[in-house]
């Protein structure tokens, strides 16, 4: 028995489809959804946990990708570093569960670690690298 945490990505065209009652029906794995959001067009990001044997996690993961899901393996944490970031606020923009976002009153950077589903996103988006991914 193991455990994996992944990023999964839905395109518009799957987000409406039954690919997570499947998954879990077809596979017999745990299963527990620890965030999701769907995108202003439709992508859908959901960070999970699956709990089973490797193997039929491994498949599970093939069916995934078969069905035009990625799949990535989850970043332990995501950091930002306080005395490098300069406030830009560029990735607010890219993050799409409104972990990072400006403050309006005092203009500096928020993180909220409860919303970020690690998908790495805004890691590239930051001009002075103060993004940083712990695995
Ligand atoms: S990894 Fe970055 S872009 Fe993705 S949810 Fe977390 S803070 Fe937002
Ligand atoms: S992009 Fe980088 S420097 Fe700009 S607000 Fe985000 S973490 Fe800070």
């Amino acid at each position: 028995m193991i455990k994996r945490k992944l990023v999964l990505s839905f395109p518009e065209k799957t987000v409406t489809k039954p690919i997570i009652y499947k998954l879990v029906k077809e596979f017999d794995l745990e299963f527990n959804i620890l965030r999701a959001e769907i995108t202003p067009d439709m992508e859908g990001k959901m960070l999970i946990e699956l709990k089973g044997d490797k193997q039929r996690i491994d498949n599970a993961v093939i069916y995934l990708s078969e069905n035009n899901v990625t799949v990535q393996e989850a970043a332990k944490d995501i950091i930002v570093d306080r005395d490098i970031c300069i406030d830009c606020g560029a990735c607010t923009s890219i993050c799409i569960t409104r972990a990072l976002t400006l403050d309006k009153k005092t203009f500096k950077l928020d993180f909220d670690k409860d919303r970020c589903i690690l998908c790495e996103l805004c890691i590239d988006s930051c001009p002075v690298s103060a993004i940083k991914v712990n695995m």
